[in-house]
């Protein structure tokens, strides 16, 4: 009996010495101290022992179990101070390292573009407002004056989602869900993305955006037209600005026009930006249809209107001199920190 207490005691204190995680240990006292544990069973085996000799074997037993309880423990502590050290050391802060610098992004190009673009037209009275950027054929063509068999209808130029469903290939839908609202007079500028299907290359992208402006009141004539994008090209590219109108044909405005402006690097002399011509085209406008009036449920005899639509991209190459517009979309950083 004493030998095999003795037995169990050094096999228990030499597996604890070796031991080097907490769960080693508690498997270790389960098998030795546990109900049926090594040493439970010989307590269980007292029974075979003279009963004489049972009180200095019950001894025996009890100095075995406190023994190894005593070394269980103090090995338990260890591992655990040496785990804390552990972490503690793993999760200290040098104060003195440098801090994690942000850095602050800015507007975008195109974003800036806009915004000095809004600023003249709010300060002319204009409402900012923007609709749908996917929208039904009906407000993007029909209400538009655009005939079915019209070539910028065609699934070669435009997204299609459903027969009825398409990405907007213009601004202009929204002057046929302002108009249709009902609520007169109009001036309103919307600004927003549009969609065709184009490959991308230094000028066309199959995402862009537009500018769409509307004005719809008593007595507006081709004269208020001029006048607003002269002031809006003075305000714009420079006080020296002149602008020119072009005639040209939008199913939607009658009659139509393309305006150009005297270049802004070389007030009309002729330069590599204006290509030498003097002349750069910014926007295309004109009086609204009165067919389109008419559809959205305004009498062409008492209104007339003007509309016109600004590719923000191209104003934006120009005012900034950039000559691709991949540019704007490529998100590198050493390019846009330039504006
Ligand atoms: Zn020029």
């Amino acid at each position: 009996m004493k030998e095999k207490l003795q037995s169990i005691k050094e096999q228990a204190l030499s597996k604890i010495a070796e031991a080097q995680d907490i769960n080693l240990l508690n498997d270790i006292k389960v098998s030795i101290l546990g109900k049926k544990g090594e040493l439970t069973q010989v307590l269980k085996s007292m029974k075979d022992v003279a009963p004489e000799d049972r009180p200095k074997v019950g001894q025996m037993v009890n100095e075995t179990r406190a023994n190894i309880e005593a070394k269980l423990e103090e090995k338990m502590k260890s591992i655990n101070s040496a785990m804390r050290a552990e972490k503690m050391k793993r999760e200290t802060i040098d104060v003195t390292l440098p801090g994690v610098k942000k850095i602050d992004g800015h507007r975008h190009p195109n974003q800036i573009a806009l915004e000095d673009l809004e600023r003249v037209f709010i300060g002319m009275g204009y409402e900012i407002v923007s609709g749908p950027e996917i929208e039904y054929d009906k407000y993007n063509f029909e209400l538009l004056n655009i005939p079915a068999n019209h070539p910028a209808k065609d699934e070669q130029d435009t997204f299609y989602i459903t027969k009825d469903i398409l990405l907007r290939t213009q601004t202009s839908p929204v002057q046929a869900r302002i108009m249709e609202q009902g609520k007169l007079p109009i001036r309103i500028l919307s600004p927003g993305r549009v969609f065709r299907s184009d490959e991308v290359d230094a000028t066309h992208s199959p995402s862009f955006h537009q500018v769409e402006g509307l004005v719809v009141d008593k007595g507006i004539t081709m004269a208020d037209l001029k006048g607003t994008l002269d002031q809006f090209a003075k305000e714009f590219f420079g006080e020296k600005t002149k602008t020119k109108f072009r005639p040209h044909h939008f199913p939607f405005t009658e009659p139509s026009a393309e305006v150009d402006i005297t270049c802004f690097k070389c007030g009309g002399k002729g330069c590599r930006v204006c290509k030498g011509s003097g002349w750069i085209e910014i926007l295309g406008c004109g009086m609204v249809h009165p067919h389109v009036l008419e559809m959205c449920g305004i009498d062409p005899e008492e209104y007339s209107g003007f509309a016109f639509g600004i590719g923000l991209e191209r104003i934006t190459l120009l005012k900034y001199e950039i000559d691709d517009m991949r540019l704007l979309y490529e998100n590198d950083t050493r390019f846009l920190n330039q504006f």
